[in-house]
């Protein structure tokens, strides 16, 4: 079995702060919880937590400004918590840098799914297992140099994949994304969507695919997927744009389907590469 993971709580409602907390447990994890967002930034520099439950109103500094600071220094999963429904582009701006949002009220399974995806997506190479750099030259697709195919070339498969597209780079195993050799910095939910479409190519995803496919399992069965998670994907690709410093109007990466969804963008292969 895995070792206790730690988890910080930062939740003003006595209630419910009782009840994330005992979610938490119940799913494996070490709580600390505060009841302000001051006492929880210390909380988060003290534990290291691998996951944040974050209140929005806070009786000192509220959520967004929780997570600002946090974010200078820790990549914990931040789950921020709000009454409100209409928040998404606040609570997930690039500025915030949250990975999820749930609105109150919501059910506990609910955020037990949520807790269960991140569990799917650990942070880099915190845990994993020293795997072997696969050899491209085994698989050797790139040999074949076949320039009829624009789809984004993804070495080898499963944990030690690396796709490259258009001078982006998205290693799989070690969560490393560089643009022309320069890292960018992505949070966990813009890394897995950015490689969802990756390993997509060309086929069209819908919101709620790729909403689907962020959450567990356990909560697509539902098959229900409401707006305002949509939204939030729509929001986290604004974010991914931003980043990529990618034009909407002629995308190198991330191109709107209208009405439909994403898809990776056209290789650009007709560019003599210089080096
Ligand atoms: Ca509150």
């Amino acid at each position: 079995m895995t070792e206790s993971r730690t988890a910080v709580v930062i939740e003003d409602d006595a209630d419910i702060r009782e009840l994330i907390e005992l979610v938490l447990v119940q799913s494996g994890f070490t709580v600390h919880a505060a009841g302000d967002g001051l006492t929880g930034v210390e909380l988060v520099r003290e534990h290291t937590p691998e996951v944040i439950t974050l209140d929005v109103g806070l009786p000192d500094i509220d959520g967004l400004e929780v997570t600002r600071r946090v974010r200078q220094f820790s990549d914990a999963y931040i789950v921020m918590l709000t009454a409100r429904s209409e928040e998404a582009d606040t609570l997930l701006g690039l500025d915030a840098g949250a990975d999820d949002y749930l609105i109150k009220p919501f059910r506990p399974r609910e955020l037990r799914a949520r807790v269960a995806a991140m569990l799917r997506r650990p942070r880099a190479a915190a845990e994993a297992p020293v795997l072997e750099v696969p050899a491209p030259s085994t698989a050797a697709p790139a040999a074949q140099a076949a320039p009829a195919a624009p789809d984004a070339s993804g070495f080898s498969a499963g944990e030690g994949t690396v796709y490259s597209h258009n001078g982006l780079t998205l290693a799989v195993e070690t969560r490393e994304v560089s643009l022309n050799g320069v890292e960018l910095q992505l949070t966990r939910t813009e890394f897995d969507l950015l490689a969802s479409l990756l390993s997509s190519g060309r086929r069209v995803r819908s919101k709620a695919d790729l909403v689907a496919e962020l959450h567990s399992d356990e909560y697509s069965v539902t098959g229900r997927v409401d707006e305002a998670e949509e939204r939030a994907v729509e929001v986290h690709l604004g974010n991914l744009r931003r980043k990529l410093d990618d034009n909407p109007r002629t995308p190198q990466w991330i191109e709107t389907v209208r009405g439909v969804g994403y898809r990776l963008a056209p290789a650009r292969w007709n560019v003599p590469s210089i080096q």
